[in-house]
């Protein structure tokens, strides 16, 4: 089993967060889960990274060919896949996970979250989405759900599709009881 990992290509400003990355990567290297990723050695998501190779976990990186330099590319990873476009890298990502899963981080993450909660949606992917609250970061962005809920934008059932938890053991062993076919 693999699992997708958005994540901050900064680590914020608080320690909890830095704390999560490093304990989500091993726990899913403690249960043999793979992880893939954008590829970067920075931030949050470089820890992650870090932690799942320090527990001799396999970690596999999509990058776009262009964007190496820009994005400070983990040259110690166990794959890194090149890509044209970011596109590529997204859908890549996602056919080689079973799951995803969204740690603190900003637009990039955002996008990458959305993206999977609406095609989660539409059916398109029918893989648990787990969002790692870490130190309530993720409360404002949980709130506009429930508003965009409350004003009719947003089915109610999309609370079936999001896993939220604080502790990444917790959200780890959640999302892996949650496998849905296909
Ligand atoms: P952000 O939350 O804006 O820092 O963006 C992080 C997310 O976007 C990650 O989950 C990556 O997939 C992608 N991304 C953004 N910056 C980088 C980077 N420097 N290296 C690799 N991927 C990145």
């Amino acid at each position: 089993m693999r699992i997708c990992v958005f994540a901050g290509s900064r680590s914020g400003t608080r320690s909890p967060y830095l704390a999560a990355a490093r304990e989500l990567g091993q726990a899913l290297a403690r249960r043999g889960i793979g992880v893939v990723y954008g590829g970067g050695g920075a931030g949050l998501m470089g820890s992650v990274a870090d932690a799942v190779l320090a527990a001799r976990g396999e970690v596999i990186g999509v990058m776009p060919r262009g964007l190496f330099a820009a994005e400070a590319v983990h040259r110690g990873i166990t794959r890194l896949i090149e890509v044209e476009g970011m596109h590529q890298r997204k859908a890549l990502m996602g056919e080689l996970a079973s799951a995803f899963i969204a740690l603190p981080g900003g637009m990039g993450t955002f996008e990458e979250l959305f993206e999977a909660i609406s095609w989660a949606q539409l059916s398109i992917h029918h893989k648990p989405v787990g969002l790692l609250d870490v130190a309530g970061y993720y409360r404002p962005l949980l709130s506009l759900v429930d508003h965009a809920v409350k004003e009719g934008f947003v089915p109610e059932a999309v609370g079936e599709l999001i896993t939220v938890e604080g502790d990444p053991e917790a959200l780890v062993d959640r999302l892996a009881g949650r496998q849905r076919p296909g």
